[in-house]
């Protein structure tokens, strides 16, 4: 879908320094060549299926279909993909890549930590070393994370520069990407960044709509009528959505995340509420205020808290290819709860997000119409955290209830 500079329409691209392009150029050339090479698709294909343990399945939440009482419900179980979410089918691809380049010191930047250890996960599998980025504030809200990628062998260095957040640890990153090029592969956590990092995460997730249509059509002799997914950088739902883009049977919903509302500003919502602009090297809608500053964004679901949002997203919404709505972690709560009591299946609380949009609809469809959400990853890392975002989420309503 982009051209050769990485362009959807007026988005992507690659707005970066001279240095850092030719870096990435190189990757971008290289990645082009694997892409045709029979050799490295059979490697990438072996670890999908004998590590990581795909296909996963595609389930009929047939329990919490009957409650609702309309269209069907089918879960693509990302969850079920070792390390527990859809990252680790990118960050195999990458660091094949890396691979084939001969470069054996990979970095990473991480914001809750899953990114971080699915990185780490490939960086151990294929005998690399490895550094993750991590800001100051995130480590210390995932402890948890930060001790798997030690134990994995992994050196986790923590940031207390910018706001000591994703983007610091972005920034961090690329920065020693330009500095170690001769011995270093950066591999990026969703589908957004400079030219060709959008693309080719796209590409290494876009075994999981190319799995979902067979399935679909074992199932139910046709193509899903809706694929859902939730959006951070946009990874797990650009990899859903890819076999359908531009078939017009099958309507592609993308979830933002809510947060408190988007008029409440408390959100991360680009495409609902934000503006034309530029963020970590690369054009798309962002979060801005009025002098084009990157705005703080807000979510329950820490894998979702990003201001920006992967280029190719922002050229569907305009073109038309996709719709995209939010969901407040009120509504992400709620579904998180209900399937795992209808289904015994705990989802994460960004996947939620994709789910409670699922469950709203699906009363209002026949009950030959189908559904599929990109169930991206599982609930247990939510576990430790959830009571405080939640209590944290809920002082924050209050807080905004009373200034207005
Ligand atoms: C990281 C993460 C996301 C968000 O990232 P995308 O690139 O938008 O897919 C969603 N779900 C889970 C479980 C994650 O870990």
């Amino acid at each position: 879908m982009e051209n050769k500079d990485g362009l959807y329409g007026v988005f992507g691209g690659s707005h970066i320094p001279e240095d850092l392009k030719k870096v990435l150029n190189k990757i971008g050339s290289e990645f082009q060549k694997a892409k045709k090479d029979a050799s490295f698709l059979a490697e990438f294909q072996y670890y999908l299926k004998n590590y990581v343990g795909r296909p996963t399945p595609l389930f009929l939440a047939a329990n919490l279909t009957r409650k609702l009482g309309g269209a069907k419900i089918y879960l693509k179980r990302e969850d079920l993909n070792h390390t527990g979410a859809h990252k680790i089918n990118n960050t195999l691809g990458q660091a094949l890549l890396a691979k084939r380049m001969g470069l054996k010191r990979i970095i990473a930047e991480t914001g809750a930590g899953q990114h971080g250890v699915a990185t780490a996960t490939a960086a151990a599998l294929f005998n690399m070393n490895c550094i993750v980025y991590m800001g100051k504030k995130d480590a210390e809200k995932q402890p948890l994370n930060v001790q798997r990628m030690e134990l994995l062998g992994a050196e986790v260095v923590i940031t207390d520069t910018g706001n000591q957040d994703l983007k610091a640890a972005v920034d961090i990153a690329l920065d020693d990407l330009v500095r170690n090029a001769d011995d270093t592969f950066y591999i990026l956590g969703s589908a957004v960044g400079p030219n060709p990092y959008p693309a080719m995460v796209k590409y290494f997730q876009s075994v999981i709509s190319q799995e979902m249509k067979e399935q679909m059509i074992d199932f139910e002799n046709k193509l899903p009528d809706y694929v859902i997914a939730c959006v951070g950088g946009g990874s797990n739902a650009i990899g859903a959505f890819a076999e359908f883009i531009g078939n017009k049977q099958t309507k592609l919903i993308g979830i933002e995340p809510g947060g408190l509302g988007v008029e409440t500003g408390y959100h991360a919502s680009p495409l609902a509420q934000g503006k034309r602009g530029i963020i970590h090297g690369y054009e798309t809608y962002v979060m801005l205020d009025d002098n084009n500053g990157i705005l703080p964004s807000y979510s329950i679901a820490s894998g979702l808290n990003y201001p920006g949002i992967g280029p190719e997203h922002s050229y569907m919404r305009d073109a038309g290819l996709a719709k995209y709505t939010s969901i407040t972690d009120a509504e992400a709560l709620h579904a998180f709860r209900k399937l795992s009591q209808f289904e015994g299946i705990i989802p994460a609380i960004e996947s939620a997000h994709a789910l409670a949009y699922a469950m709203s609809i699906a009363p209002t469809l026949s009950k030959d119409t189908a559904i599929v959400v990109n169930l991206s990853g599982r609930g247990d890392k939510d576990m430790d955290t959830l009571p405080a975002s939640e209590a944290y989420s809920l002082q924050l309503q209050k807080q905004i209830t009373k200034e207005v």
